[in-house]
């Protein structure tokens, strides 16, 4: 078997195309959906997410503003700056562009954010929401993930999920969406044993661990879609997904590639979600 590939690049772009109309309806309503993006300390790799996602507002015609700050920043001044964009009414969503400054405490800053402005979902507001099966917004790329299953026609009811990867906004979230669908779900994560013997059982594996080559086509059910959340650069520059590409797309049905698949779904989401937030607070 060869698999086919999930095409994240052309998803995402249709996705995106679809705003533009939701764009054009706010804007004869007077309404220009606005992103803040907050960015602190100089790390390369949140440089070039921060410019994809700024690029992504300027095609879709969402207003973004970029608000930086120094390594040596404290917590007080980021919050102190949320404090005001939680109440400019230009400002739709805000975005904390992570890692953080070690200095400061993440949380700390993220839950500072008006859970009304926030796109990316890490509000405990927004994750308890998600939880209760109520979601207003829920993390980007998880979210991703579901828009990608979604077009590509997976219905993921019934069948074996594994997600590899507990984070809050990835693997945990990605949890609850496939359970909230009706898929069987099983999480592992660095302290699983015997990681094989869940893969191999899955119809569906969402791999969101950042372990290049963590998953082989030997780990894997003949026919499974495999999803590869993993963004990982090699030491000759390469990047690289969590999943051997090569052996797994001997085995399963459909994949991911990276890079080129959830990435650009993540950017995707956090415009639709910066959409819709300017859609909900236009509604008088
Ligand atoms: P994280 O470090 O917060 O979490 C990693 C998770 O993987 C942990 O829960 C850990 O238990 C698990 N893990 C680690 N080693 C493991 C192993 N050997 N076996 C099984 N599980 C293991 O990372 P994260 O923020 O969840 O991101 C995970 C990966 O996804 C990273 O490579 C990150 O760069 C990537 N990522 C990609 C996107 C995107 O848009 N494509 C977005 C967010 C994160």
């Amino acid at each position: 078997m060869t698999a086919a590939i999930i095409d994240g690049v052309a998803i995402a772009r249709d996705l995106l195309a679809g705003l533009k109309p939701r764009v054009a309806a706010l804007a004869a309503a007077g309404v220009r959906p606005g992103l803040a993006v907050i960015l602190a300390g100089d790390n390369p790799a949140s440089e070039v997410y921060v410019r994809a996602k700024t690029r992504a507002c300027a095609d879709v015609g969402v207003h973004s503003v970029e608000h930086r700050f120094n390594a040596g920043c404290s917590a007080r001044e980021v919050i102190g700056l949320i404090e005001k964009l939680n109440a400019d009414a230009a400002i739709s969503g805000i975005l904390v562009q992570l890692p953080l400054p070690s200095q400061i405490d993440t949380e700390l800053v993220l839950q500072s954010v008006d859970p009304r402005k926030d796109v990316d979902g890490f509000n405990w507001n927004n994750l308890g929401a998600m939880v209760a099966g109520h979601p207003r917004f829920m993390p980007c790329t998880p979210l991703g993930v579901m828009a990608m299953l979604d077009h590509e026609k997976i219905d993921v009811q019934g069948c074996n999920a594994v997600v590899i990867g507990r984070s809050v906004s990835v693997g945990k979230s990605m949890a609850m969406m496939l359970i909230e669908r009706g898929a069987t779900v099983t999480v592992c994560h660095s302290k699983t044993r015997e990681l094989g013997e869940f893969t191999s059982r899955a119809d569906l594996v969402v791999v969101a661990a950042g372990r290049p080559g963590l998953i082989n086509g030997s780990m894997l059910k003949t026919g499974a879609v495999v999803i590869d959340v993993g963004i990982n650069r090699l030491a000759d520059g390469k990047l690289v997904g969590d999943v051997d590409f090569a052996s797994a797309s001997r085995v399963a049905s459909r994949i991911t590639p990276v890079p080129g698949g959830v990435g650009r779904m993540t950017v995707a989401m956090l415009i639709a979600n910066t959409v819709a937030s300017a859609e909900r607070s236009s509604v008088k």
